[in-house]
């Protein structure tokens, strides 16, 4: 099935190269040239990628994405006229998941969407292509089960709440990749307004304090002062 792509630009020159790019790519486009046509295809036909301008007729990218990614982990692809945007765009305020800087070549970007598409499958797909192995293949000494819900960290299996499980299996997804508290709350709880920050830190804790029971020379989960945690990258 054709992957589904809102692409949100105003500018026509911009938006038609893209289109162009990446229909020829396989890609089914959805053009929107405001913010507010952009925000009700995604709530009414959804999509798989957004393609995101900062510079908008009627809002700003930066107001956008929060919205896009209410009841939704879409990714996006932010484009800005704008380097000094740029720390803004990626840091963890929008979380994109990737940019390009106008000018940008269309090609570019219909290789960068393939890419984050890539890194997006979702875990059943991933299961189908690469039974049980996906995490090793990554370098990292985990070995995630979804359907015993078990988790083995250097070959002996963690015993894990529901919660701890699913804070670490999406670590474990983008192993460098940092996540805010907000955003581990959001993903792990169904009742993300119900819990406290807090709460994802006593279960860091007590994550870390399980593995250290197998291991006490790594340290599987980096703190980042002020914005959340990572899964540790370089084994
Ligand atoms: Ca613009």
């Amino acid at each position: 099935m054709k992957k589904r792509i809102i692409v949100i630009e105003d500018e026509p020159s911009i938006l038609d190269n893209i289109l162009y790019s990446l229909e020829s790519d396989g890609f089914e486009v959805c053009a929107c040239t405001t913010g507010g046509e952009g925000l009700e295809q995604f709530r009414k036909n959804g999509a798989d990628l957004i393609v995101l301008d900062v510079g908008l007729p009627d809002t700003s990218g930066f107001e956008l994405c929060p919205l896009l990614r209410q009841d939704s982990d879409v990714p996006v692809i932010f484009l800005t006229a704008r380097a000094e945007e740029v720390d803004r765009i990626v840091g963890l305020e929008m979380g994109a998941d990737d940019y390009m800087v106008k000018p940008f070549s269309p090609r570019e970007l219909s290789a960068r969407v393939r890419a984050v598409l890539r890194r997006y499958r979702p875990a059943c797909e991933e299961d189908l292509e690469a039974p049980s192995s996906t995490q090793e293949k990554r370098g990292i000494p985990f070995q995630i089960d979804d359907e015993r819900v078990q988790v083995t960290y250097f070959d002996e299996l963690l015993s894990l709440s529901s919660t701890e499980f699913r804070l670490l299996r999406i670590l474990c997804k983008h192993p460098g990749r940092v996540y805010s508290r907000a955003q581990l709350m959001e993903i792990a709880w169904s009742e993300p307004e119900a819990a406290m920050e807090r709460t994802v830190d006593a279960h860091i804790k007590s994550l870390r304090g399980k593995m250290r029971v197998v291991n006490d020379t790594h340290d599987a989960i980096e703190t980042h002062r002020g914005m959340g945690y990572s899964l540790r990258e370089k084994w």
